[in-house]
C-alpha cells in the first residue's frame, strides 16, 4: 500500500506534524495521543487523504506523542500520559506545543483517535456539555446506526456494558458501542478534550472512537473510514 502524505508543518522541538486545511478549521483531528496506540496513525492518514476534498477544514495532528511513539509506551518521554497532562502550566514540550496551535481555533469537533489494545468490539465515547447533548448527540443519527451496520458487516461486535475495566477513572456504561461522555459531570482528568471542552471553550464536541486493538489492519482502516464518512461527512450513501 502506498501511503499518501499530507504536506505537514513539523514542531521542531518535539517532532511532531500537522496539516491544516483552510484559514479556521472547525474539525480537529488526532491521531494518536499514546504511543502504544500507534499502529492506526498510517491508517487515519490515509483516509482522511482520500477524502480530504469532502472534509470541512480541518487540522490533522498525527501524533501528540511522537516521543511516546518512538518508545512505544502509553508514557511520553518525561513519564507522562499526555491524556491526563494537559495542566497549566504544561508538564511536557509536546503538551506545551499542542495548546499553542489548538488555542488559535475553535472547534466545533474533536476527533481523537485511541485504541483499546486488548478489544476486539469497538466502542466510541461521545462527549459534550450537558447542555449540548440533546441537539448533539450522535447515538441517535442516522450516520451513526450506519457506523454500527458498517460494523456488523466488518464482522465487529459492538461493546455493551463497563467501558474499560483496567481504568478505575473510566466506568461508563456502553450501549452498542455508544457512550455518553459528560464533561459537565466529570472531574477534570486533564485530558485533551477535558482542556478544549470545559477549560478553554476551544471545542463543542469530542468524539473518541476507540478502535479494537485485535481487529485486522485490513479492519481497522475500514472503522475509520466508516467513522469519517457515517459521522463527519454524514454520507449515507455507500
Ligand atoms: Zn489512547
Amino acid at each position: 500500500m502506498l501511503n499518501k502524505v499530507f504536506p505537514y508543518t513539523l514542531i521542531p522541538q518535539t517532532g511532531q506534524e500537522y496539516f491544516q486545511s483552510g484559514n479556521e478549521p472547525k474539525l480537529l483531528i488526532v491521531g494518536q495521543t499514546h504511543g502504544d496506540e500507534s499502529e492506526i496513525v498510517p491508517l487515519v492518514e490515509n483516509v482522511l487523504f482520500n477524502h480530504c476534498s469532502e472534509l470541512p477544514p480541518f487540522l490533522f495532528v498525527r501524533e501528540i506523542s511522537p516521543s511516546a511513539s518512538k518508545l512505544g509506551t502509553r508514557e511520553n518521554i518525561d513519564g507522562l500520559d499526555l491524556n491526563r497532562s494537559f495542566i497549566v502550566p504544561p508538564p511536557t514540550e509536546e503538551v506545551k506545543q499542542m495548546m499553542e496551535l489548538w488555542s488559535k481555533y475553535v472547534f466545533d469537533i474533536f476527533l481523537t483517535f485511541h485504541t483499546d489494545p486488548t478489544a476486539a468490539d469497538f466502542y466510541l465515547y461521545d462527549g459534550t456539555k450537558d447542555e449540548d447533548h440533546e441537539k448533539r448527540r450522535l447515538d441517535v443519527t442516522e450516520g451513526f446506526s450506519l457506523l454500527q451496520q458498517d460494523l456488523r458487516n466488518l464482522g465487529i461486535q459492538l461493546r455493551n456494558g463497563i467501558d474499560d475495566s483496567d481504568d478505575p477513572t473510566l466506568g461508563y456504561m456502553t450501549h452498542n458501542g455508544y457512550v455518553y461522555w459528560p464533561m459537565s459531570t466529570k472531574i477534570n482528568d486533564h485530558a485533551t478534550d477535558y482542556w478544549l471542552i470545559m477549560n478553554t471553550g476551544g471545542a463543542r464536541q469530542v468524539i473518541n472512537p476507540e478502535i479494537p486493538g485485535k481487529a485486522s489492519l485490513e479492519q481497522k482502516e475500514k472503522i475509520i473510514d466508516s467513522i469519517i464518512r457515517r459521522l463527519i461527512l454524514n454520507q449515507t450513501d455507500n
